[in-house]
């Protein structure tokens, strides 16, 4: 992977609880990731595995309406999670080979914005606010009257969550969230 034109330190791997709980998200997110990384979400494959007398319904992807509904699938490499993961990494200029699964995601250093520490702190809240409104997604659509966005919507959401969350910390006190969303790279430089 490389990020704002320069080596990100591809191969560089360490135990994802790094930068999960380190990140200024909140605590509910993080548990959230947690549970990714480990594969223990409640989506249909998992169900299906506690309960394999009951006929677990829907039991496809709700974004794609076509794989199976598993935590890497629907994070990662569903069509739709992929266009958005694509849109994100357009934005900063980075480019990446596509992650295994989640565990692997949280586990490899992407320095798509570089290694300052408002760098260090945005990109962690755009990771976990690319999954976390994906998750919110496919619940909705599964759950409730609602048709779903598209990727350019979610992705409006995605940054508008990440900033805030962003905007929170020390390190972005005197920059307002709507600045962070206008440029992502300008503000970590
Ligand atoms: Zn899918």
């Amino acid at each position: 992977m490389t990020g704002a034109g320069e080596n990100c330190g591809e191969g560089e791997i360490f135990p994802p609880y790094t930068q999960i709980w380190k990140a200024k998200t909140p605590l509910k997110v993080k548990i959230f990731v947690w549970q990714a990384v480990l594969g223990k979400l409640n989506t249909g494959d998992t169900l299906q595995r506690r309960c394999p007398y009951l006929c677990i319904s829907p039991h496809w992807c709700a974004l794609c309406n076509k794989a199976g509904d598993s935590v890497d699938h629907l994070l990662l490499h569903c069509p739709f999670s992929l266009k958005l993961w694509e849109t994100l990494l357009q934005e900063v200029n980075t480019v990446w080979v596509i992650p295994e699964g989640c565990f692997e995601l949280f586990s490899i250093r992407i320095d798509a914005l570089g290694r300052g520490k408002k760098a260090n702190i945005l990109w962690g809240s755009l990771m976990q606010a690319v999954v976390w409104n994906l998750w919110l997604e496919r619940n909705r659509r599964i759950f409730e009257d609602y048709k779903g966005v598209g990727v350019a919507e979610l992705w409006d959401r995605v940054k508008f969550w990440a900033a805030l969350w962003a905007s929170t910390s020390l390190a972005f006190k005197d920059v307002p969230y709507p600045s962070i969303m206008r440029n992502l790279l300008a503000v970590v430089s």
